[in-house]
């Protein structure tokens, strides 16, 4: 509990900190993990800390990839973990992506503190803590991943990547769904799907907009997915930043 009162004018902001400050107490989350949150709270300033519609389509078109994939998975890290696990549950029960923890900072004791963490908000099976295979042309502790989950999926949503990581992954010729709000960062501009926004906010939003496009058929997802312009996505996450930067009001 905290004693941030709900009145405060950045409640949300402060009560996403505090969430990442108690990862990083249950060791769940890295140190190096504020840091990461730091700089996404300085873009979320910038873009005025709501979904913007570009962020919206982003969305949109990667639930439709999730749904349309033959092997989809969602990658949890120490920040995700702990901002959004109930709705990481969620995503993965509602497309039948499976959860892997997949840690840029690894050891054994967190990827297992993690798991736990996820069953406590309802998880069944998450992959991750017996990697039996790795990604190539990186460093091996970074590298491990599970043959039955990352390894062989052809979709792959890292809500939070590190852009060395998300290249090679895109190496492995996979499609890549990034959430990440610096939209300069090397992740968003190699992932096949730069969703620009919280992930607070955006794994929330796709819980939502999944159902509806299930409702669709398998012909509307693909021409949601195809019709996205990740780039023109990126161009304007560009533009509202710097509106929002020659703008006082
Ligand atoms: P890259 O390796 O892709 O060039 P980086 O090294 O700047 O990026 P990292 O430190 O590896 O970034 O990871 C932090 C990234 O995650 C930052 O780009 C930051 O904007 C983003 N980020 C942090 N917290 C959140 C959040 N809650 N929602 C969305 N993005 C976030
Ligand atoms: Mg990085």
């Amino acid at each position: 509990m905290t004693d941030i009162p709900p009145d405060h004018p950045r409640y949300l902001s402060l009560m996403t900190r505090h969430r990442i400050v108690s990862g990083v107490e249950k060791g769940i989350t890295s140190q190096e993990g504020l840091i990461a949150q730091g700089r996404g709270e300085a873009f979320d300033y910038l873009i005025g800390e709501e979904t913007l519609p570009f962020a919206y389509a982003s969305e949109y078109a990667a639930s439709a990839m999730i749904l349309l994939a033959k092997r989809g998975i969602i990658s949890v890290n120490g920040n995700a973990a702990a901002l959004i696990p109930a709705e990481l549950v969620q995503l993965s029960e509602i497309t039948g992506a499976p959860l892997e923890v997949n840690l840029f900072y690894r050891t054994e004791e967190r990827v297992l503190k993690i798991i736990k963490h996820l069953q406590a908000h309802g998880a069944g099976q998450v992959l991750g803590a017996q990697p039996d295979a790795s990604i190539p042309g990186l460093q091996s502790q970074r590298s491990k991943v599970c043959r039955d989950g990352i390894y062989s999926a052809d979709v792959v949503f890292v809500p939070l990547e590190d852009g060395d990581r998300c290249e090679a992954l895109m190496r492995m010729g996979k499609q890549v769904i990034a959430v990440d709000l610096n939209p300069l960062s090397r992740t968003a501009k190699q992932a096949t799907i730069s969703i620009v926004d919280n992930v607070v906010r955006a794994v929330p939003n796709m819980v939502k907009m999944v159902p509806k496009l299930k409702g669709k058929d398998k012909g509307y997802r693909h021409g949601v997915m195809m019709n996205f312009d990740n780039k023109k996505g990126l161009a304007d996450a560009m533009d509202s930043i710097s509106g929002h930067l020659i703008k006082i009001d």
